[in-house]
């Protein structure tokens, strides 16, 4: 599919610094692999050029969509219509705030900040050691494993809203629950989180790293296009345990698959359409439903 936005739009986004990418496939932005084209992806550079685009949008009555790592993500087939935000330039930045509190732009990947933090022999990030995301997306999502989540760290984080407005959220007004922010299903742009950590030995730290990323290894398909963990943690069960003892195990869809190493986990088996993903979830919802008495809910988001 072929832009829909006009020339002048396009002409209007370039205004701040900002790389321009029409009928961008999001197959390259997406852990899946899957998904049409982007309308049109604008990676920015900074809070002036992120706040030229989203006010533009809002003016012209443009949808954007802020993405992350693309590592929880289904991006329909047909692609993703108005504008995608990749954060860029200074949102990559980490900033060492006092002995023990990080500064990092939502930009900077969860494994960045951890060989930083690790690097500056500070502890308390070491569950995050193999998750796939931004720290903007682990914020959002509350990203968590092995015991620990985001929230147990995050101390304040810095935001636009959808009027261009700076602000922020500090500790518990962040509404941190299992995989839900406040910032869950809003327009808000995640722009920095502040961590605390604590001081520990980086010998410690580097064994604790060195165990998850063992054991995820083990038992999860890490060599295989996913988005994780496609279901939530049903209340008083394991999702992954649940589609096993259905018989769900390697059951495909098209070149959507069941992953026969971890139930939790779809895996792209090679040319797997958003659609083929979304029919075997549904299948896994029905028969999960039927023989277990329980309803999954997704944790990964459907986009476009
Ligand atoms: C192999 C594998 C293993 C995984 N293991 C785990 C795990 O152990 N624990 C876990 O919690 N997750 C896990 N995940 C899922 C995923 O990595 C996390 O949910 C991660 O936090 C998503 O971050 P992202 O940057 O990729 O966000 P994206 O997938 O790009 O986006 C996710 C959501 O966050 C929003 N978002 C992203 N950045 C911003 C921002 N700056 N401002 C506002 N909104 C924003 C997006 O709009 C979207 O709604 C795994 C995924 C894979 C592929």
């Amino acid at each position: 599919m072929v832009s829909q936005l006009s020339k002048e739009f396009i002409e209007l986004l370039k205004a701040e610094e900002t790389d321009i990418y029409l009928d961008e496939p999001m197959t390259l932005h997406t852990s899946f692999h899957i998904g049409g084209n982007a309308d049109c992806l604008c990676e920015v550079k900074n809070v002036e050029a992120l706040k030229h685009i989203i006010l533009l949008c809002k003016e012209r009555s443009v949808p954007y969509f802020i993405l992350g790592l693309g590592s929880n993500l289904l991006v329909s087939d047909s692609g993703i219509r108005g504008v995608v935000i990749k954060l860029g330039g200074e949102f990559s930045a980490i900033t060492p705030i006092n002995d023990t509190m990080i500064k990092c732009g939502a930009g900077v990947t969860l494994a960045g900040l951890c060989v930083y933090a690790r690097k500056m022999s500070l502890g308390g990030l070491e569950f995050a050691w193999g998750i796939p995301g931004s720290v903007g997306g682990a914020v959002y999502m509350n990203a968590g494993a092995y015991g620990g989540e985001i929230k147990d760290v995050v101390v304040e984080s810095t935001y636009m809203d959808s009027n261009g407005n700076i602000r922020k959220h500090k500790e518990n007004e962040h509404d941190f629950s299992y995989r839900h922010s406040i910032y869950t299903d809003t327009d808000n742009v995640i722009l920095d989180a502040t961590v605390r950590l604590e001081y520990k030995n980086p010998n410690v730290i580097s064994d604790r790293m060195q165990d998850l990323m063992n054991r995820r290894r083990t038992k999860q398909p890490t060599n295989h296009p996913s988005a994780g963990s496609v279901f939530k943690r049903p209340e008083g069960y394991y999702a992954a345990a649940l589609i096993e003892e259905c018989g769900l195990k390697g059951c495909t869809i098209g070149g959507a698959q069941v992953s026969p190493k971890h139930s939790g986990f779809i895996v792209n088996e090679g040319g797997a359409t958003a659609e083929d993903v979304k029919a075997l979830i549904e299948h896994i919802k029905k028969v999960v439903r039927e023989q277990k008495g329980v309803e999954l809910c997704c944790e990964v988001k459907f986009v476009g």
